[in-house]
């Protein structure tokens, strides 16, 4: 039996009286709960048409009932694909057009395909339905293969279309399995999850530990920095974005003794930088355990639970996972050297949705998937991750790594982040930019040149900087380069 909700099924059978969710004012869903109500949905998502393969789109807040959604689908075989609730209704309409479900589950009705709320009760309300529909039968949970479909997540398609990537039952199983003996994950632990569960870090790495465990979350619907510390000695661990911790860090209550019942402090989704990683450790004695991870593979990588977690790497494959830096034909470079990102394991994805093509460029014969990311490896072995390749800046035919003089720009005094882009330059094709979040006063391009003068090539250093007041981030607080270049993508023909 593949199906990844029997796995975790037979993990709630041992716990049935434990809690599986914990609510900010104090009530809670034991094991027996979550698994009675995912029953009681698996089945009106059976009786309502949606039949294994089936796609379920949901676009709808964060709460218990969706958690309990998700698992009702993966319960009746059907495949979940979980949508943004940032995304407009003209986007929606995109992913409704291209994953093409059987149901939606979202705030809006829709004419294309039959459509539920995720509201209390009123017309096209699931819950209401969910209480209808109790005297049918609870559906068994459906036999899958290892390689069916449990999942399509869109990536956040910052450039062209946004692709469909479809996850199988036993990509979430590998995963979450690893993830749990990786991270050493213990029968009284208490996960703090307060991140968004439409997309892979709440939902497959955060969520999935705590639940093949059968082990309590604190199920928070939003991060909010003031809150989350409050809950901090109710919780041994914290699952973030690096937002998480810069704005944790600005709390004044955040010191050794507020962070005490913490096993372990994990981070990713964007970079972690070496003064966040080094704050963090001067506030609370405690060292962020910082990995790597995406849509198309789960978690790739990850810093040693035991041993040293260092700064601005992120560590190791996992498990029967593999990952090399590889040149533009796949073939690994040295220790030292910069190239792509390339993974393979039982994590690795099954392709993008209706996109042969794509995934055949993406995906090599011998089972490597090209990430997309720059990286480097130490003489350990140890990962660090340079950057995106498209944001990778080529200036007078030299490349520049932004992440590399972005570390450096955030030592400035006087500097809280910054983003390095590259902006077309009628003289060197691509001219390095530094859009820089200056703590008070603005920081010049003088004064930022000056510093850099014996710390970069000249090459590397900006030929301009900007300063704003904040940097755009999307909801898992990765910096939109994108949007970045559009708006600065005239600066020099300005000039
Ligand atoms: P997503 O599919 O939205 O999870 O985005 C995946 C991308 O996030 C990766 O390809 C990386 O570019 C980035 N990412 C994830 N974890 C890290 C990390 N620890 N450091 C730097 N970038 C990361």
């Amino acid at each position: 039996m593949s199906n990844f909700y029997h796995t975790l099924e037979n993990s709630f059978v041992t716990n049935l009286s434990g809690d599986a969710l914990r609510f900010a004012n104090g009530t809670a869903w034991s094991y027996q709960h979550l698994h009675e109500r995912v029953g009681e949905i698996a089945r009106v998502l059976a009786a309502q048409g949606l039949k294994p393969a089936d796609r379920l789109v949901v676009q709808v807040e964060k709460s218990a009932e969706n958690l309990a959604l998700y698992l009702a689908c993966l319960k009746v075989g059907g495949v979940y694909v979980p949508l943004n609730t940032a995304y407009t209704e003209a986007e929606v309409d995109y992913f409704v057009q291209d994953a093409n479900p059987t149901l939606f589950v979202g705030q809006n009705q829709r004419t294309d395909v039959k459509t539920f709320t995720m509201d209390e009760r009123g017309q096209g309300s699931l819950l209401e339905c969910v209480a209808a529909h109790s005297d049918l039968p609870v559906p068994t949970t459906v036999i899958r293969q290892p390689v069916d479909l449990a999942a399509i997540l869109y990536t956040s398609g910052t450039t062209g279309r946004s692709k469909g990537a479809m996850l199988s039952h036993a990509n979430l199983a590998s995963n979450a399995i690893n993830l749990s003996t990786c991270w050493g994950w213990q029968k009284d632990d208490v996960l703090l999850n307060a991140l968004p569960i439409f997309h892979v870090h709440g939902l497959f790495i955060a969520s999935h530990c705590a639940l093949l465990n059968a082990t309590p979350m604190i199920f928070l619907p939003k991060f909010d920095a003031a809150q989350v510390l409050e809950l901090l000695p109710q919780a041994t661990v914290l699952m973030g974005v690096p937002t998480f911790y810069t704005r944790l860090l600005l709390q004044a209550g955040l010191n050794h003794a507020s962070v005490a019942s913490i096993r372990v402090f994990i981070c990713g989704s964007a970079p972690l930088t070496e003064q966040t990683f080094n704050a963090w450790e001067a506030a609370t004695g405690q060292r962020i355990l910082e990995r790597y991870g995406m849509s198309e593979t789960i978690i790739n990588t990850s810093n040693p639970l035991e041993g040293e977690r260092v700064a601005g790497t992120v560590g190791f494959a996992l498990p029967a996972q593999e990952f090399r830096i590889a040149d533009a034909d796949g073939a690994p470079l040295q220790n030292g050297e910069i190239g792509t990102i390339e993974v393979r394991g039982p994590n690795v994805f099954q392709g993008y949705w209706q996109m042969p093509e794509k995934t055949a460029e993406e995906i090599r014969r011998d089972g490597f998937f090209i990430t997309g990311d720059l990286g480097t490896t130490d003489d350990d072995g140890r990962l660090s991750i340079v950057g995106r390749a498209k944001d990778l800046v080529i200036s007078g035919g030299y490349n520049v790594y932004p992440k590399e003089v972005e570390g450096v720009i955030d030592k400035i005094p006087g500097v809280t982040e910054s983003a390095v882009i590259g902006v077309p330059h009628a003289d060197f094709g691509e001219a390095v930019v530094a859009i820089i979040v200056p703590s008070a006063e603005e920081v010049s391009i003088e004064s930022i040149q000056e510093y850099l003068s014996d710390k970069l090539a000249r090459f590397k250093q900006p030929k301009v900087t900007v300063n704003v007041d904040t940097l755009p981030r999307n909801t898992m607080g990765k910096v939109q380069k994108n949007v970045l270049r559009d708006r600065y993508a005239g600066l020099f023909s300005e000039l």
